[in-house]
């Protein structure tokens, strides 16, 4: 099993490739590239969150508090949230993970189970793409499966790490094939990985079509605004 280490250079490898390749090609701002670069880079620690108390679970867990409700700004800002509440919802938001978050995976998960799964990958990239939203749709897609990538890192690793090559040609350790998988051993760790992979793709369904909606609103009543400016008034009395 590669350590901590592998897999946090891996992602911040794969991270820096993502952003500086959507900077160079695809023009997107370079703040947002880093950005992706440092949420896919961070993303690779995400599925051994589930490898019980130790340094992954300890700086995911206190990484993940800090930075998710500084991504939620955007968002309290458009649920009309007055500043104090921002920081009171981002506060209680903090806690949560630091805190409740941390004592149920330390509790409840178990390695190499489904926080080790392409279903647990896609979980990953909605939780981020509700967490973050953004003016441009684009942009947010671009974020969240920034997040989907560095989790998809880190179980390739895990899976290439499980391959021994000797002298005979290659030879699969037990672990082969727990990373990279669509289902565990366990029934109902599949059902709620499943179920909590639905409902978030119906929110973040919904949620696209939301933003999808309101940022078309916003430019026609930006172009609207743009030509009661240009044109000129003739009924203004002299
Ligand atoms: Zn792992």
């Amino acid at each position: 099993m590669p350590g901590f280490k592998i897999h946090i250079t891996g992602s911040t490898i794969v991270g820096v490739a993502y952003g500086a390749g959507a900077w160079y090609l695809g023009g997107i701002p370079p703040e947002t590239c880093v950005l992706a670069a440092g949420l896919c880079s961070v993303s690779g620690m995400l599925p051994d969150l589930d490898s019980g108390p130790g340094v992954p679970l300890r700086e995911s867990c206190a990484f993940a508090a800090a930075v998710v409700p500084m991504l939620m700004i955007h968002r309290f800002h458009q649920m009309g949230f007055p500043l104090e509440t921002m920081i009171l919802v981002g506060a209680a938001i903090y806690l949560t993970i630091r805190f409740g978050v941390s004592t149920l995976l330390k509790r409840f998960a178990i390695h190499r189970g489904m926080f080790h799964s392409l279903p647990a990958a896609l979980i990953a990239g909605e939780i981020a793409f509700l967490a973050f939203s953004s003016e441009q749709p684009l942009y947010r897609y671009f974020i969240c499966s920034a997040v989907v990538v560095g989790f998809l890192s880190h179980l390739i690793l895990d899976e290439i790490w499980s391959v021994k090559l000797g002298m005979f040609g290659p030879s699969f350790k037990k672990s082969f094939g727990t990373a990279l998988k669509f289902a565990g051993p366990t029934l109902w760790s599949n059902v709620l990985t499943y179920v909590l992979a639905g409902l978030l793709g119906i929110a973040t369904a919904q949620d696209a079509a939301w933003s999808e909606k309101t940022s078309i609103a916003k430019q026609q009543l930006e172009q609207a605004s743009r030509t009661i400016q240009t044109t000129p008034t003739p009924w203004v009395r002299r």
